[in-house]
């Protein structure tokens, strides 16, 4: 690990003042996704701006809503008695994330940051597009297994790897951020990107703009997370499924799904909410909706098997559910 300068921040403008100004400076949360990279040497800052200890670790009542700071932890966040009760899909995600010690650490905001679990990504001997721009994908020939099956570029297949951001997705969360010029709000489903030919960039964010908070509109209590994995616990989703679905005497009134394991970016399933709104309930609708988002899957060979994975998982969760719903 490289040497570099530590600054433990006193307010969100000390904050985003000091990562503004020097451009090998970053922010510092949790460190379960940074310290690691910092030890790889994936990562090389000069200078870690602490924000762990901002006055952000609150959840709070909005008029229409709830607001998620973004130094509050991912345990307290999936043990909040508004979440669970207003947004249960987001409480079960940050449950099946990471273990119980990350989740005592891990934030919200450092989660909605956390960069790739690509294998090659974090090997800084092997070639790789995202660490090293224009140094080649060592995935598409090799090992992608855990490589996305939409939306990827030929300089990138990797998946984004958080659970908590997928269901944020499904919820319509929009991330506010707090830079140097003032304040704006993101929607979570547009807050990552796509790796076209710039997979070095993972979000929207600019240098020096802070996440503060995650605002989550309405109540979505008809809501699930599903996250098909190779073990029971403490792996990265192979494919998940967030699903926040309301039927009205047998017939889908609205539909919001999100799904992780299978895109750079927590995928917004837009053909299989629109394919189901209107609909009356069962099965084939379920097979259909889930058909038309796959439609445009285009996987490697070692990874095909995700797009069947994705359409099963995606038809249990709104079997799930609208079970016996009328
Ligand atoms: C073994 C292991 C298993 C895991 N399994 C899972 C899993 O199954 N599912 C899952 O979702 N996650 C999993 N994780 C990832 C874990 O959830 C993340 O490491 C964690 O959420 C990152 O949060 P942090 O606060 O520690 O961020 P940090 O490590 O401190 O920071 C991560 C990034 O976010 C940036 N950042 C932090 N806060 C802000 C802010 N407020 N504004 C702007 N940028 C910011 C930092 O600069 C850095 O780039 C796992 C991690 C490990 C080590
Ligand atoms: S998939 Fe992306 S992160 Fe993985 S090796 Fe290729 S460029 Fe790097």
């Amino acid at each position: 690990m490289n040497p570099f300068d530590y600054e433990q921040a006193t307010d969100v403008a000390h904050a985003v003042g000091a990562v503004t100004r020097n451009p090998g400076a970053v922010f510092l949360a949790g460190g379960t996704n940074l310290v690691d990279h910092l030890k790889l040497g994936v990562s090389d800052p000069e200078l870690l701006v602490d924000v762990s200890r901002l006055p952000l670790d609150e959840v709070r009542e909005l008029p229409d809503g709830v607001r998620v700071g973004a130094a509050v932890r991912n345990s307290d966040l999936a043990a909040h008695p508004l979440i669970r009760r207003r947004f249960p899909v987001l409480a079960q995600a940050l449950l099946a994330g990471a273990s119980g010690q990350l989740r005592n650490l891990a934030t919200t905001g450092g989660n909605l940051m956390q960069r790739t679990r690509c294998p090659y990504f974090q090997d800084v001997t092997t070639p790789c597009n995202k660490r090293r721009p224009g140094a080649g994908c060592s995935a598409i020939g090799g090992h992608h297994r855990d490589a996305a099956i939409l939306g990827t570029s030929q300089h990138c297949v990797a998946t984004h790897p958080s659970d908590m951001a997928v269901a944020m997705a499904a919820l319509d969360g929009v991330v506010r951020v707090q830079g140097d010029g003032g304040e704006r709000g993101i929607p979570v489903a547009e807050f990552h990107r796509l790796p076209g030919d710039e997979p070095q960039r993972d979000t929207v964010l600019r240098h020096g703009e802070l996440i503060t908070a995650v605002d989550l509109p309405g109540t979505a209590s008809r809501s699930v997370y599903r996250k098909v994995r190779e073990r029971a616990s403490y792996a990265f989703a192979l494919v998940s499924v967030a699903a926040v679905v309301e039927v009205e005497d047998g017939v889908v009134r609205e539909a919001r799904i999100a799904l992780g394991g299978v895109a750079h970016k927590p995928w917004r399933a837009t053909q299989a909410e629109d394919a189901l709104r209107g609909a009356v309930v069962g099965e084939q609708v379920f097979r259909d909706a889930a058909e038309a988002e796959l439609a445009a899957a285009a996987p490697l060979a070692g990874n095909a098997f995700k797009v069947p994975m994705a359409r099963n998982t995606l038809v249990a969760a709104l079997r799930q559910l609208t079970g016996g719903q009328r």
